[in-house]
């Protein structure tokens, strides 16, 4: 039996099997494949699998890969997990984890690691997760898997599965979301697994694991054959650093959230940190926990609403709507003024390679492209005029939509998350209602960016981010 600490009730609504192998009881150990949630604490997944490990009486290996397969793989988010898998390392035996790290450099470098290794496993946990590729990686490895492999979800605060249909809108999950944070936010305490991997069984697993005590990660991402037209941005990675962000924005900006988040030359107003949580450097519960301690529930309402309300919204779409990544994941409504205005004039035409270097006619459009190419995240009131203007920019709204993806996903930290697609849906009317009707946009909510002169310092943010 689990101890007492896991028999946390929403638990079971967070794991799923992704196959109908049985579990193999002379299986060597239990394998946890980490593949989007990077960290020891409040991770899910791993808590199934060292309760799961210890049930067995088996030992836990805790594996993470990096392919250069992944799509837009790259030097920037290849850094930002290598860096973290670092510090992972560094913890890893003071937790009394075995964690272990292989970089495949080319794609014709051994590609079947994870099989090999869950040949020989009990059982296979690792993370659900919709976007990035992963939830069809899984599928295809669960199907050819001999063992069972059970997926178990750590990113949202309320298991997602509690809402079993595609929601509308922020309005719609709120009050379900709510209903259930205070209870999922309850900490648990996590531990190490009862039985630990011996050194014989480590050196017995035949992998070529990375030694990230010494790697020179430079040199190791010179050499993989990925994107190097990315570059690594200066954001740190990891627990300690999103902790340090976390801390930082709790002290300063949190007590005037609502009014410092929508100026977006106040570079410290908002968090920054879903990197962090994208890549589940750290749990959006412990974000939560820590806002509430800083400055009360009350005052949290706002960002809490942003980092559960519409961070879990975007979750629920890409769960449950298949088509999120289309214009098919829209509304009927969407459809409907989309069809009535295709064939109006559109103020400029750009192709992807003028988007994605800033070489538009806006320099406030350039000035947010730049951001996202220098930092990799776009401030999230200009996000929305990022997004928006594009929708004017190009013959079809689905062009539209196929470029924004494609630069959200090569160049934000962030990217490829449920997020990115609820907020680039959104600039299509997802989560939306149809508002008066103009031409383009026919009754999708428009955002001109000649009036985003009068809400803020508009030049000074263009002076930041295009140079001049
Ligand atoms: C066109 C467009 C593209 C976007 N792409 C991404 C993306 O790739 N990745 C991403 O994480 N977010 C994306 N968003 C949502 C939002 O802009 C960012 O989450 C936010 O700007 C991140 O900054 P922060 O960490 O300082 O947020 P904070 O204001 O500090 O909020 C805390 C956290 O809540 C979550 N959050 C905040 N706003 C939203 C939102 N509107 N929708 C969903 N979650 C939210 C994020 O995890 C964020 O880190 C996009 C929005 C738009 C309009």
């Amino acid at each position: 039996m689990p101890p007492e600490s896991y028999a946390f009730p929403l638990l079971d609504l967070r794991v799923a099997p992704a196959n109908a192998q049985p579990i193999n009881t002379t299986g060597e150990f239990v394998l946890y494949w980490m593949q989007s949630t990077h960290r020891f604490e409040e991770n899910w997944a791993l808590r199934h699998a060292v309760a799961e490990a210890d049930r067995l009486g088996k030992p836990l290996i805790i594996h993470q890969g990096l392919d250069p397969t992944y799509a837009h793989a790259n030097d920037r988010i290849h850094h930002f997990i290598l860096a973290n898998a670092r510090e992972l390392a560094a913890r890893a035996a003071k937790l009394g984890v075995h964690y272990q790290f292989v970089l495949r450099r080319r794609r014709d470098d051994d590609r079947r690691v994870v099989d090999r290794l869950a040949a020989r496993a009990a059982l296979v946990v690792t993370d659900a997760f919709p976007t990035a590729g992963i939830a069809e990686r899984t599928a295809r490895f669960a199907a050819r898997a001999t063992v069972h492999v059970t997926t178990v979800e750590s990113h949202a605060i309320v298991p997602a599965a509690l809402m079993v249909n595609e929601e509308w809108a922020a309005r719609t999950i709120r009050p379900k979301l709510f209903a259930h944070l205070e209870h999922a936010l309850q900490p648990v305490r996590d531990r190490a697994p009862r039985h630990a991997v011996t050194r014989t069984l480590a050196g017995s697993l035949d992998i070529d694991a990375l030694d990230l005590r010494t790697a020179d990660l430079v040199a190791e991402i010179a050499r993989c054959e990925i994107d190097h037209a990315v570059p690594v941005v200066a954001m740190p990675s990891g627990r300690a650093a999103a902790l340090a962000r976390l801390d930082a924005f709790c002290t300063d900006a949190l007590p005037r959230y609502e009014e410092r988040r929508s100026d977006p030359t106040d570079a410290e107003g908002s968090s920054r940190l879903s990197p962090y949580l994208h890549f589940g450097q750290i749990s959006a519960a412990e974000v939560a926990r820590a806002a509430i301690a800083s400055v009360g529930r009350e005052a949290a309402t706002k960002f809490l609403d942003e980092l559960v309300s519409w961070r879990e919204l975007a979750l629920n779409f890409t769960l449950r709507n298949p088509r999120f990544a289309q214009l098919k994941g829209l509304p009927p409504w969407v459809h409907e003024t989309m069809a009535k205005h295709k064939d109006d004039p559109r103020e400029a035409h750009y192709t992807l390679e003028e988007l994605e270097q800033a070489l538009t006619d806006y320099p406030l459009w350039n000035a947010a492209q730049n951001e996202l190419r220098q930092t990799g995240a776009i401030h999230n009131v200009m996000r929305m005029y990022w997004g928006k203007s594009v929708l004017l920019w190009t013959r079809r709204y689905g062009d539209a939509l196929k470029h924004l993806i494609h630069m959200n996903d090569r160049w934000a930290l962030d990217g490829r998350d449920p997020s990115s697609y609820g907020g680039i849906q959104w600039c299509f009317g997802k989560f939306d209602r149809p508002w008066g009707e103009r031409p383009v946009w026919g009754s999708i909510r428009s955002m001109s960016l000649e009036r985003a002169y009068k809400k803020f310092d508009a030049r000074g943010y263009e002076r930041r981010w295009n140079g001049r």
